[in-house]
């Protein structure tokens, strides 16, 4: 069987796991901080917060802007739905905005097709790690008064305009679980460029505390809390910040092999009408944290049966990005048309991509799809 994704982990994340463990500090303490400090360094942010989850950073970036019901926040409904679910974490409600057919992202357009006057913030998200047009959806947000949150789930080794995508984000929301490119277990971060903002999320992600647990047992002196809000715990652990010190330097070695590959796969199905392999933006490069597939006519197998004749003969690629609009959790909601979006989630799949494909799988499985066209 060939896997869609399996991580990349080496005796160097066992190695600093059991140092973690050994240490005697497993929550939240030194490791934690040092990985905010390389993570932001790498991305080009100015602070970093590690949390439990993108999911649980998004949800603090929302908590950030002090929504209320009846609020609107913009989201593709082409993402993993923890998108959207965050919007209705805080009570407001997630508008689905349309995406652009080559890029799976949000522009400038699809989002202004669905703002309104109770629009209060954007979710964008850099799809599968191609980053969205930054420099054009920041400045609209800007125009409009609108807070904009960057869902950068996948985007760690992405670039946007020749910098890291996350340089210049006013907040960005990451994820280190194993489907990512780069992964501590569960795990996440937000980045953001002002440090006030940094203090509050760091207090947001522990209890509401003044001061963290870590800085407390580190004092001589005694030092008492004050719990200033209600908050939550969203903090990570030493053990995972332990790995994620080691994941990134793996970083840069695992985008160039993602692209190395990604790029044999564009070539390898050039020769096939009807399939059209997600490429770099005009604005950007990604790091095929998902290297999706369209099909497009005259290709003339469904994209369900595709998945099914590569499942039979060993390959696990999978559907194409979801549409949060179409589950059930979201039965409830009447969006306007969003026809690319449904066309993406109906016509595309993501092929294997991950350090152990070789060449001869890559081969093998562009041989199914060119017999099935
Ligand atoms: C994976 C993903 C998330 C959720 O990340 P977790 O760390 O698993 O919570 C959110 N948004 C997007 C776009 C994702 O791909």
């Amino acid at each position: 069987m060939i896997p869609v994704m399996i991580p990349m982990l080496g005796e160097e994340e066992a190695q600093a796991a059991a140092d973690a463990v050994r240490s005697g500090w497993v929550a939240q303490g030194p490791r934690v901080k040092q990985f905010e400090q390389e993570f932001a360094a790498t991305v080009g942010a100015g602070h970093g917060v590690a949390v439990s989850s993108c999911t649980t950073g998004l949800h603090l970036s929302l908590v950030l802007l002090d929504l209320r019901p009846g609020d609107e926040v913009i989201v593709p409904s082409l993402s993993f739905i923890a998108t959207a679910n965050a919007v209705r974490y805080v009570g407001a409600t997630p508008i689905f905005a349309d995406v652009d057919l080559a890029t799976g992202n949000l522009t400038v357009d699809t989002i202004d097709a669905v703002r309104t006057d109770r629009t209060r913030a954007i979710i964008a998200v850099h799809q599968g790690g191609v980053p969205f047009d930054t420099a054009a959806v920041r400045k609209a947000a800007a125009d409009w008064g609108v807070a904009l949150v960057e869902d950068a789930a996948c985007a760690a080794g992405s670039t946007v305009y020749g910098q890291p995508a996350g340089t210049g984000a006013a907040i960005a929301a990451w994820s280190f679980h194993p489907r990512k490119v780069l992964t501590t277990g569960e795990g996440g971060m937000v980045t953001v460029d002002d440090a006030e903002v940094a203090v509050r999320l760091r207090r947001l992600r522990e209890h509401g505390m003044n001061v963290s647990a870590a800085d407390r047992h580190a004092s001589s002196q005694p030092v008492l809390e004050a719990y200033l809000e209600t908050a939550y715990n969203y903090r990570m652990t030493d053990i995972q910040a332990a790995v994620g010190l080691v994941q990134l330097g793996r970083l840069a070695g695992l985008v160039t092999q993602r692209r190395e590959l990604a790029a044999r796969y564009q070539e390898l199905l050039s020769g096939i009408d009807g399939l059209v392999p997600v490429r770099d933006p005009a604005h950007g490069t990604t790091n095929f944290q998902s290297f999706w597939v369209l099909i497009d006519r005259p290709y003339r197998t469904g994209r369900d049966d595709v998945l099914a004749e590569l499942a039979t003969r060993g390959v696990s690629a999978r559907r194409g990005i979801m549409a949060s609009h179409l589950e059930p959790a979201y039965a409830d909601v009447t969006p306007g048309p969003l026809p690319v979006t449904e066309r993406i989630t109906r016509d595309s799949l993501i092929l294997p991509l991950h350090h152990k494909v070789t060449e001869d799988d890559q081969q093998f499985i562009v041989d199914i799809l060119r017999e099935l066209a």
